[in-house]
């Protein structure tokens, strides 16, 4: 039987645990990245003077010409919303009655995925300007989710 030929008699899906045991790290970038954001509240992205690129979240070598990135540059918290989603099912596949709009925040040449907050859906509209939310600095982890959300700029 080929891979692309499915068994129609195998289970679609089955719960039972399945223990995994990982390690992730950030990297040399996402080390610097995260740092900033939890210790200063910071966003910082890398600039590639030959391309004119301003990489966010940063990196450490432009993607285009492969040139090591040294200038750290703050982008500060806001940006403009490229575009979004209303999620309306959980993890587990439960329906959420209450959507969760998600969007991606254009900031400089990249920008950061993440959810939106304080604003109902219907006040979401795309090119909106938005504002990282940060959490108390004494709840912050070094993670993407020391930014709370992203909220309008008022
Ligand atoms: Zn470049």
């Amino acid at each position: 039987m080929s891979l692309l030929i499915r068994d129609t008699q195998a289970p679609e899906k089955w719960f039972d645990e399945f223990p995994v045991m990982n390690r992730y790290t950030y990297g040399l970038a996402g080390e610097r990245f995260y740092r900033a954001i939890k210790d200063s509240g910071q966003i910082f992205g890398t600039r590639c003077y030959n391309c004119h690129i301003t990489y966010v979240p940063a990196r450490i070598f432009c993607e285009r010409c492969f040139t090591e990135l040294t200038d750290w540059i703050d982008v500060g918290a806001i940006g403009e919303l490229y575009t979004f989603t209303l999620l309306y099912k959980n993890l587990d596949g439960s329906i959420n009655e209450n959507p969760i709009p998600v969007g991606f925040v254009k900031i400089a040449d990249g920008g950061l995925i993440h959810l939106l907050g304080e604003m109902n859906p219907e006040e979401i509209t795309i090119g909106m300007k938005l504002k990282a939310k940060f959490k108390p600095k004494r709840d912050r982890i070094g993670s993407i989710t020391d930014i709370q959300f992203f909220i309008p700029v008022k």
